[in-house]
């Protein structure tokens, strides 16, 4: 039998709401139960062979691990151009940081470097490393390009989104776009057409451009608010289609920069718990540092923990790691904690479909989970049913 760990004494946040004085148990990499104190686990302490690890987490809450939809680093490593050992250090810090599941983001490059660089990802992505890949360009905007490079910018082909797809071995998951450029709309059905996400974002669409990419398949907004144009009472754009469409998720970088909290709010309250992702859009620097680093071919400086390119100042991806994200959350703007597992666990993972596996305290899942203490800070995760960080308690 595997070994069991027993977690006791917490508040456990589960689909059916919060439950004090819980208790988890883990067998192997799965949790076994989950909810209030019940009778000893069947095949506990005396009978397990390998033994039975039992913490108690009181004053604790246990949240599911968190799912990063867009994330392009940390660690001082980058998923959008570095090797397959760079991917790892940065899969590894934002595991540090609680995000238990995370897709590889990559950004705008040469069509080429960028179906290579997505093999290499595969290949991580088949061992369990990573879920996915996530395609930030080049099938963007030049007008919201962000820290994208202008000179590698396309119009979405859809032969091309194509060359991109295949070269990802079943491990695309999602790929944002403009939809409004010739091509868009095409190339939204391929996507829809293989299981990979279209996301809405460094567009310039107007309301009604983006409605129709939601009619043709597109369901995420990538970093709602950012790189669109902003809403106009007369040309109320891309955010109001994004958020009013029930079929729509939209990303949110919550980390006090990118976006005002009342934006926030407002996402929350238009949208829902149920539509809403936090995501990191992490670069290199986050867990690492100040300094001098690389977004795919551009040059980034980050000062204070803010991200920007070198050349022209624009907002360079994030130093965000979701525990973080969460913090934020409850203690600056005021969510329930329920909300907030909705946006940073349960949303995410419904959306890349493994929700059948990961997102949730539930009994048969992966033993994906957060111990924050009672500030909110994190002070353990466990992954597989293995300790990444363990709770270090008095
Ligand atoms: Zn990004």
């Amino acid at each position: 039998m595997a070994p069991t760990k027993v977690l006791t004494g917490a508040r456990l946040v589960l689909p059916t709401g919060t439950v004090d004085d819980g208790r988890v148990i883990v067998e192997g990499t799965r949790i076994a139960d989950g909810g209030p104190p019940g009778p000893e686990p069947v095949g506990g302490s005396a009978k397990a062979p390998g033994g039975t690890e039992t913490v108690d987490l009181g004053g604790h809450w246990v949240v599911p691990g968190f799912v990063d939809l867009h994330n392009h680093g940390g660690g001082g490593a980058s998923f959008a151009g570095g090797t397959a050992e760079d991917v790892l250090k940065g899969v590894h810090t934002h595991r540090l940081h609680g995000t238990t599941t995370v897709v590889a983001s990559a950004v705008t490059g040469d069509l080429d470097f960028l179906a290579r660089h997505a093999g290499m990802l595969a290949e991580l992505a088949q061992q369990g490393e990573i879920a996915g890949i996530h395609f930030e360009g080049p099938f963007i905007s030049p007008c919201r390009k962000g820290a994208h490079d202008e000179g590698l910018l396309r119009d979405p082909d859809p032969a091309e989104v194509r060359k991109l797809v295949d070269a990802a071995h079943g491990h695309a998951r999602m790929m944002t776009l403009a939809t409004e450029l010739p091509g868009g709309l095409d190339s939204v059905r391929l996507l829809a057409e293989h299981g990979v996400i279209a996301a809405v974002g460094h567009t310039d669409a107007t309301y009604e451009q983006t409605l129709q990419a939601v009619d043709a398949g597109a369901t995420v907004a990538t970093h709602l608010f950012n790189a669109m144009p902003p809403l106009g009472h007369r040309s109320p754009g891309p955010i109001t289609a994004l958020l009013e469409d029930e079929r729509v998720t939209v990303e949110l970088i919550n980390d006090g920069t990118h976006l005002h909290p009342a934006a926030l709010q407002l996402a929350f309250h238009h949208a829902g718990a149920g539509r809403v992702a936090f995501i990191t859009d992490a670069m290199d620097a986050a867990g690492f540092g100040d300094g001098r680093y690389m977004l795919g071919p551009l040059e980034v400086e980050v000062a204070d923990g803010v991200a920007r390119l070198v050349e022209g100042g624009s907002i360079a991806g994030s130093t965000l790691t979701l525990d973080r994200a969460f913090k934020r959350a409850v203690t600056v703007d005021g969510l329930p904690v329920e909300d907030v597992v909705r946006a940073i666990s349960v949303n995410p993972a419904r959306l890349l479909g493994l929700d059948d596996r990961i997102g949730s305290l539930e009994p048969g899942k992966d033993a994906d989970l957060v111990v924050l203490d009672a500030g909110f800070d994190l002070v353990g995760v466990m992954r597989r049913g293995e300790w990444v960080v363990r709770p270090q308690l008095g």
